[in-house]
């Protein structure tokens, strides 16, 4: 029951009793189970509670929020370490407190991981998270006396981030802000628009990069555009760092000044952030991070986004991304097949945006009834939406987490299959019920990184 304790624990005590479970069940056949160890157990038995119920949670349904998914016991470990004892600020070799030494080598190490799988001239593995980069890399690369301070991003409705500039994020606070959004019938970008925009609103940074957006994005397109009108241009991969690292989806790399992303989405490290850049910004966005917005880096997230990016640049890893697209392409197959229109039509990466309304149910609708049948998601806007933001037609879903768990296109049959009966049983709960048995044994079937013997119990 306290099996949390594994992670909380082991790393002081037992690290190598922590046996990391394939995917695969057949391959975890007789190996060993973990110790459960008692320290959280002792100090806080109301948390290891919330804490066990919450890893059942994520054990037993299927988890389709694109934004997800399941860290290796390997990621999890590391950011449970005394590295979270340390204060750092600075960076490696210039900082502002002794006893660096080890510290220097893990962040170091993160950022060579993360420049030699990327490509990247420079990076920055301490921002807190996405969003926080994003702010970092504005104001690096907007200077303070600018007399340009406008930042034009793809709008929320359209799939775009709160970050990227949108009316209730300081980003519209700090900077002049005006979004951009996709065509009308293919919800695709439409680049002779972004191209008439940008020339007519002449931002200092363009920003591209989405977060419910389900086809290839050209970056090398949007550097010209920010070229023409005399931009930079910053490309936020959060949602498709692993599919960029793992080689399915184009870099924006070679063609960003800047490049943010979260290392929690599909890149399948801790929740992170970071930021890589041309060299010529490398000064100016150091500092933005820090002394600029932020203290001491999380040094502990560190250990865990240089392991990530050590996974993430395996063979595994690369037929790993590949199947999040097949997934995908057979997901989204499925849904159309039963009456479900897809945003854009389809999907070229690990997300698909569907309209709910064809069966009769608002997005929130959906959404519910869906997570009633242990298929957990979230309701979101499509592109033109007439409905409010609170109650779109849209459901959000994707395929990072259950390729994690080693699902593939059979399963994604099933899966599909049970999103439209739950839409369409949404007021009946026996068909609720039915669905939410069925996902539970599928997913016991497909055990997620990160989870160790014993599994938890069903819910
Ligand atoms: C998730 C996301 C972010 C923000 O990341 P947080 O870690 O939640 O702050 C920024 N940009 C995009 C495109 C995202 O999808």
């Amino acid at each position: 029951m306290h099996r949390i304790l594994r992670h909380a624990l082991v790393m002081t005590f037992d690290v190598r009793r922590v046996i990391c479970q394939s995917p695969r069940p057949e391959l975890n056949a007789g190996k060993e189970t973990m110790n459960p160890l008692n320290a959280l157990a002792a100090t806080d038995p109301d948390l290891v509670t919330m804490i066990a119920a919450e890893e059942a949670r994520q054990f037993y349904t299927a988890k389709l929020i694109p934004s997800e998914n399941y860290a290796s016991c390997a990621v999890m470990e590391a950011t449970g370490t005394v590295l979270t004892n340390k204060y750092s600020e600075g960076y490696a070799f210039k900082r502002y407190y002794e006893g660096q030494q080890f510290i220097d080598q893990i962040e170091t190490l993160a950022i060579e991981r993360a420049k030699s799988l990327f490509g990247a001239e420079h990076v920055n593995v301490q921002p807190y998270s996405g969003s926080p980069a994003n702010l970092a890399v504005y104001t690096g690369l907007i200077p303070r006396d600018a007399a340009n301070q406008r930042i034009l991003g793809l709008g929320l409705p359209a799939g775009g981030h709160l970050t990227h500039g949108w009316k209730v994020s300081a980003t519209s606070r700090f900077f002049q802000a005006a979004q951009y959004g996709v065509d009308p019938t293919t919800h695709l970008l439409d680049f002779d628009a972004i191209r008439a925009q940008a020339l007519e609103f002449n931002p200092a940074i363009l920003i591209c990069g989405a977060t419910a957006y389900p086809r290839v994005i050209d970056f090398a397109r949007f550097a010209e555009i920010a070229q023409e009108c005399g931009a930079l241009l910053v490309a936020d991969m959060a949602h498709i760092a692993g599919l960029v690292a793992g080689g399915v989806h184009p870099s924006p790399v070679p063609h960003a000044d800047a490049v943010t992303t979260t290392t929690h989405k599909t890149l399948r490290g801790p929740r992170g952030g970071m930021i890589l850049c041309k060299q010529q910004h490398a000064a100016t966005i150091d500092r933005a991070v820090f002394p600029g917005l932020q203290g001491g880096p999380h040094n502990h997230t560190t250990a865990g986004i240089a392991v990530a990016l050590k996974e993430a640049a395996t063979h595994e890893f690369r037929m790993y991304a590949h199947q999040i697209v097949a997934n995908s392409r057979a997901l989204a197959e499925v849904l159309q097949a039963e009456g479900l229109p897809l945003a854009t039509g389809g999907t070229d990466n690990h997300l698909i945006l569907f309209d709910a309304t064809a069966l009769g149910a608002t997005g929130k609708q959906a959404s519910k009834a869906m997570d009633q049948a242990g298929l957990e998601a979230n309701f979101n806007s499509i592109p033109f939406d007439r409905r409010s933001p609170f109650d779109p037609s849209g459901v959000r879903i994707g395929t990072p987490s259950l390729t994690s768990r080693g699902l593939k296109e059979a399963e994604m049959a099933h899966i599909g299959k049970w999103i439209a009966d739950a839409i369409r049983g949404r007021e009946d709960a026996n068909v609720l019920a039915r669905v939410r048995g069925e996902v539970f044994d599928l997913m016991a079937q497909f055990v997620p990184p990160g989870f160790v013997r014993p599994y938890p119990e069903r819910p």
